[in-house]
């Protein structure tokens, strides 16, 4: 039978729930307009290693997913911004030390994002949200 619990408003659920690496990654790379193809492109020109890098990159999306090796996410970090310590703490830190990210685009203070008009970075609008983010009410 379904249970009244399951159909919690998601945004409940989204401000309870911590950020997991590997929604960080996956909101890393949407905040710099990348899909996973343009990223592969990015990441390599050759055709066998686009194959794996993709399937790289959709497992380390996945639940539950965590990269061993910080090497790999270092390698993506050349294209879409994003802090390797920040991922580390995601994927093996107990929640009191995560760091702060925004739910949103996943920026932190060790990877804040600029606005594309005065160039300034974010800063936090609250606790889980940055000011790029609130201002741009997505
Ligand atoms: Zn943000
Ligand atoms: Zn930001």
């Amino acid at each position: 039978m379904f249970n009244a619990s399951h159909f919690r408003p998601a945004q409940t659920a989204t401000a309870l729930s911590p950020l997991r690496a590997w929604e960080y990654l996956r909101l890393r790379r949407e905040a710099a307009g990348l899909t996973i193809e343009q990223l592969v492109s990015r990441l390599t020109s050759s055709e066998r290693r686009a194959e794996q890098a993709r399937r790289l990159i959709m497992r380390l999306e996945s639940p539950g997913a965590s990269a061993r090796d910080d090497a790999v996410i270092a390698r993506i970090g050349r294209v879409v911004p994003l802090d390797v310590t920040v991922y580390r703490q995601l994927a093996d830190d107990p929640i009191e030390r995560h760091p702060s990210v925004c739910r949103r685009c996943g920026c932190s203070d060790f990877d804040r994002c600029s606005c594309s008009t005065s160039g300034r970075a974010c800063s936090w609008a609250s606790s889980h949200l940055c000011t790029r983010c609130e201002r741009s009410g997505l």
